[in-house]
């Protein structure tokens, strides 16, 4: 007979494929060892000041899941593929992570995990889940390693062997406890291309990510009214985000899954976006063109400094 978990456990995560979501898995609290370790190495990574002034990074909720949620014994992990078109070539165009190309996966994520959850409640009335994307503090790639989803690279991204690293990802706790899927074993091998292409040596060691030296971090998060002289030099186009550690990536150079998904499509005004037409924008047509969409984040004064940065080193080169 059918161990009533393992079946739970395989529904749960067809549920999930079924929403749009790929890869998919399960993580066991407390899980391995490893996650241990990655909760060490968050804690010297904070210690390091690497956070620049993103505190939110510091809640002890990151660390420890059952504060999230009391009772708390598994974890589904999903991945939302963003990869639609193939591989950008160098643009004169502005650019934009592709994480953010489509809809807020905010929004999406968490109307889709909902939706599981839901049906979650229905087969076992007595337990209760709780959803994570971004917004609650959580170790998620550290979780995503756990439940088998991909790697963690050397860029600090997940890396799954079949498709890349292109995927933003979400949680569903559970008090359930279900049959943990095997972590995923590193495939970076002695590779160190994203560390070897990244224009501001950010990446200061394996898996360790600066803030204070990453372009995504600046141009994302930084909300002070100038951004440092080594990072405005190494901008180039990137007005939002910096895809460069991930497009070198050789597990994202090979043939990767397109997503047909309709909320992961790339919305026409960021793959079109120029210098001239992003000055033109005030803050009502940004604030059009940002509703639905994770750059809202970016308010309309930072786009207008970050592309002025871009412009200056245009005339200055
Ligand atoms: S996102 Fe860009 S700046 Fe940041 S680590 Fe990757 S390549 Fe470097
Ligand atoms: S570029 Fe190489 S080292 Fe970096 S994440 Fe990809 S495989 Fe790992």
């Amino acid at each position: 007979m059918t161990d009533p978990q393992a079946l739970l456990s395989d529904e749960l995560k067809q549920k999930a494929i079924s929403q749009g979501f790929n890869p998919v898995g399960i993580a066991q609290i407390p899980g391995s060892n490893r996650i241990q370790m990655r909760t060490k190495s968050l804690e010297r990574w904070l210690t390091a000041g690497h956070h620049a002034d993103m505190e939110w990074m510091k809640s002890k909720k990151r660390l420890e899941i059952e504060q999230i949620l009391k009772g708390a014994q598994s974890v589904l992990v999903v991945g939302l593929n963003y990869f639609t078109l193939p591989q950008k070539k160098k643009s004169k165009n502005l650019m934009i992570g592709r994480y953010a190309w489509g809809n807020d996966y905010h929004k999406v994520i968490e109307k889709r995990l909902k939706k599981i959850g839901t049906w979650l409640t229905e087969q076992r009335p007595n337990s209760q889940w709780k959803i994570c994307v971004d917004s609650k503090p959580l170790l998620e790639k550290a979780w995503a390693e756990e439940a088998g989803l991909g790697w963690i690279g050397k860029n600090s991204n997940i890396i799954n062997a079949k498709r890349g690293s292109w995927m933003v990802l979400g949680n569903l706790i559970s008090t359930e406890k279900l049959i943990p899927d095997k972590p995923a074993t590193s495939l970076c091998g002695k590779c160190q291309k994203c560390i070897e292409s990244c224009p501001t040596n950010a990446i200061t060691e394996p898996f360790v990510i600066n803030s204070k030296k990453c372009i995504a971090y600046h141009n994302i998060e930084n909300r002070s009214k100038e951004i440092p002289l080594e990072i405005q030099k190494a901008m180039g186009n990137w007005v939002a985000g910096c895809d460069i550690c991930q497009e070198e990536c050789p597990w994202n150079q090979k043939e990767i899954p397109i997503s047909n998904d309709p909320d992961t499509k790339a919305k026409d005004w960021i793959l079109n976006l120029t210098i001239k037409e992003a000055m033109k924008k005030n803050e009502e047509d940004w604030q059009k063109a940002l509703k639905d969409s994770s750059l809202k984040r970016i308010k309309p004064w930072m786009w207008s400094r970050n592309v002025n940065y871009i412009l200056k080193n245009k005339k200055e080169t």
